[in-house]
């Protein structure tokens, strides 16, 4: 046989053309899996060209490489055939290997084409290189360079595969080169097999050698070919890649844009809760999927808020609503709904809950969570909230009637007294309309300075004179006749206008005493009532001094009565307060004395002249030995503690003789006289002192 060797250059050339193919290809497979449409298919095109190319370039370059001493050459039809076989198992691979399921048969069958491929290529292309006398094949080395070529392609598209399981870059590459070394071994393998099977015999001669010239330079130029393709390609697929990654990250960045914008949209931005809209939204879901269980809307307000706003300032405003809406999140279960509709109001959607005495237990639960105390700059501060509860379908079918119910039940709570819950009723909206009215009227009358004063003369139990009087509101409404103060005072403090109130009351009573100064008549002092409110307001002491000293009244002769229930708000705060007024001058009274729950410690503390004993207990006093009881502790109690003791609704003789002879100090009520308008109390002073008994 003919003696052949290698140009040992060249082998080097065409192996190292087959690794950079390799790794050119899986590049090319990881475009096409994230590709679609017209793309995946332009890119399979591609890689199927570039890499049938490149393992064509291989082995033509390895042909090349041969070297019989004689003159070589290709018949150049079939050269340009072999390329063929090449191609098209490098596109079947590309599109087997592309898809994003790969099992071990689509493995092997991508192995199997490739292998088959490359043989195919191989063969065809020594058929290019007629020989005379001709080749002969050792038939088992060809078998087993095509197996080789089979196997290796497994192996290596095997190592491929995993180039797509890995999340870090720097391993995705590290395997890609192990799979790119593997194939390119595979190839080049497979072609110094194929060569190893060709026999040549002694003074065998190539009869193509005037074709395709066997030659340095056709070797160059194929591998600078070769290399100039796979590169180009390589770019083009990291290219690709690079702006695929930016569109991905500007999609990422919209979609997060997108997001925040939808979350600003329907969400409250101080709390993070869901805001109305978002309410809204989910009450009208929850209301068409409930078929048989009812869907409950829960209305709240935190009465006491607006104080800590005024006192602490916004941001602890801030910080205590933050509070509240994790207490209203702690105290219902994570499907349920919480939103905040701005200011102080909170509304929860609540689905299946399970029974009424569940819902009930629910709103105990939110009463107690929001009604504990919050510490904020050292103080503790409290709000109890007011709960409105409608029930779909009983209450309504719809999510705004369902809304404007659960309002209307949380108003109900407010007029009754707050920190409750109540559910929804019919005629409550017909009360509603009317508190609307009475506070617009309440508007207009104050505006137009239609409150009166009326003054109850306090008679002194020992020496029967006048010692002071109470200024009471009254206000005459032109189509309802006189509206109690029981009525419009509450409905003052709700809508933000007792302090207008407040005020108008003290202009008059400085007036009048001016003008009972002007008179002659001697009246000492004049107790105003204050409510929680007015107390509360923002500088309210300074304005009150301001106006007494307009009016040049001495302070001592303004006394300020307190019910003994306002006072137990707060007992740190309201002490404080309550000394400030008393350093301005002003004295302090404890109004409805006994129906509070006053301590004797805090009573101690407390910086008033005088308690009032509630009318309650002087008006049982004559029935109830309970009353007569602690009417007789709370005297003997204001002695030790050297306090003055007024009773009040005092109507009887009897009740006046009991109260001289338990020791109190002062007595008002209708036995003596009804409040009276200023001229009738003129007549009362002017008559001086009464009998008693
Ligand atoms: P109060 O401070 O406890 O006032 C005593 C109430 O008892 C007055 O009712 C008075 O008219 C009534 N009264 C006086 N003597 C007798 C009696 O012998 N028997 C009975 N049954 N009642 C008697 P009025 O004027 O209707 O006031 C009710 C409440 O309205 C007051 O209770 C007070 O809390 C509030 N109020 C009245 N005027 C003002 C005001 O200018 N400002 C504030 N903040 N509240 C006021
Ligand atoms: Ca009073
Ligand atoms: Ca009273």
């Amino acid at each position: 046989m003919l003696v052949h060797h290698y140009n040992l250059a060249l082998v080097a050339v065409s192996v190292t053309i087959a690794i950079v193919n390799s790794y050119v290809s899986f590049s090319v497979i990881g475009r096409i899996l994230h590709s679609r449409g017209w793309q995946a298919s332009a890119w399979v095109t591609l890689g199927a060209m570039a890499m049938g190319f490149g393992v064509w370039s291989m082995h033509f370059v390895g042909m090349l490489a041969f070297d019989i001493g004689t003159p070589l050459g290709y018949s150049t039809g079939l050269t340009l055939l072999s390329v063929v076989p090449a191609i098209l198992a490098a596109g079947i691979v590309c599109r087997q290997m592309a898809s994003p399921k790969i099992t071990t048969a689509s493995l092997a069958l991508a192995g199997t084409v490739m292998g088959a491929g490359v043989g195919a290529m191989h063969y065809t292309g020594m058929a290019a290189m007629r020989m005379s006398p001709s080749i002969v094949w050792d038939w088992a080395i060809v078998v087993l360079s095509v197996l080789f070529a089979v196997a290796g392609s497994i192996a290596s598209l095997a190592v491929g595969v995993r180039v797509g399981l890995e999340r870090r870059r720097s391993r995705r590459v590290a395997w890609r080169i192990a799979a790119s070394v593997v194939m390119g071994c595979t190839v080049s393998g497979m072609h110094y097999l194929g060569m190893a099977a060709a026999g040549l015999r002694q003074g065998a001669l190539c009869l193509t050698a005037h074709d395709l010239v066997h030659g340095r330079w056709l070797a160059m130029v194929v591998t600078v070919v070769a290399l100039g393709v796979l590169v180009s390609t390589a770019l083009m697929a990291l290219a690709h890649q690079r702006v695929q990654r930016h569109s991905r990250r500007m999609d990422v960045e919209l979609e997060q844009a997108r997001s925040a914008l939808h979350f600003q949209a329907f969400h409250d931005t101080l709390t993070g809760l869901p805001n109305r809209a978002m309410m809204m939204e989910k009450l009208r879901d929850a209301l068409q999927r409930q078929e048989h269980s009812p869907v409950a809307v829960m209305f709240i307000d935190l009465d006491g808020f607006k104080t800590i706003n005024d006192s602490l300032g916004h941001e602890a405003g801030d910080m205590f609503l933050c509070s509240v809406a994790a207490a209203l999140r702690n105290s219902v279960r994570e499907r349920d709904t919480v939103a905040r509709f701005g200011g102080d109001e909170f509304v929860i959607a609540l689905e299946r809950f399970g029974g009424m005495d569940n819902l009930v237990r629910i709103c105990r639960k939110i009463l107690d969570l929001v009604s504990r105390p919050v510490v904020m700059d050292g103080h503790p501060m409290t709000v109890s909230p007011s709960i409105g509860v409608a029930l779909a379908p009983r209450d309504g079918n719809d999510a705004e009637t369902l809304l404007r119910n659960a309002d209307a039940a949380m108003y109900a709570v407010k007029e009754t007294g707050k920190a409750d819950f109540r559910f929804f009723e019919r005629g409550m909206h017909e009360m509603a309309r009317e508190r609307l009215t009475l506070t617009m009227d309440l508007r207009d009358a104050l505006m137009r300075e239609q409150i009166r004063v009326v003054y109850q003369p306090k008679w002194s139990l020992s020496s029967g004179q006048v010692v002071g009087v109470e200024a009471l509101a009254r206000w005459h409404h032109n189509e309802r006749g006189e509206v109690p103060p029981l009525v419009f005072v509450p409905v003052a403090e709700r809508s933000g206008m007792i302090s207008m109130l407040g005020e108008q009351v003290l202009k008059q009573v400085l007036r009048q005493v001016e003008r009972w100064d002007d008179e002659g008549l001697h009246v000492d002092y004049v107790t105003i009532n204050l409510s929680l409110q007015e107390l509360r307001a923002p500088a309210f002491a300074d304005r009150l001094c301001r106006l007494v000293q307009e009016h040049e009244v001495d302070p001592a002769r303004i006394r300020f009565e307190i019910t003994e229930s306002t006072a137990m708000r707060d007992p740190e705060q309201m002490l404080d307060q309550l000394r400030d007024l008393r350093d301005r001058g002003f004295s302090l009274l404890v109004d409805d004395f006994g129906t509070g729950y006053s301590s004797l410690q805090y009573l101690r503390q407390m910086p008033v002249s005088t308690i009032k004993i509630d009318q309650s207990f002087v008006r049982g006093s004559q029935q109830n030995f309970a009353d007569r009881e602690i009417t007789e502790a709370i005297v003997a109690l204001a002695k030790k503690l050297h306090l003055e003791t007024v009773a009040e609704g005092v109507e009887t003789q009897a009740q006046v003789n009991w109260l001289r002879d338990l020791g109190c100090d002062v007595a008002q009520g209708f036995f003596f006289n009804p409040p009276m308008a200023p001229e009738a109390l003129g007549e009362v002073l002017r008559r001086g002192a009464c009998a008693l008994s």
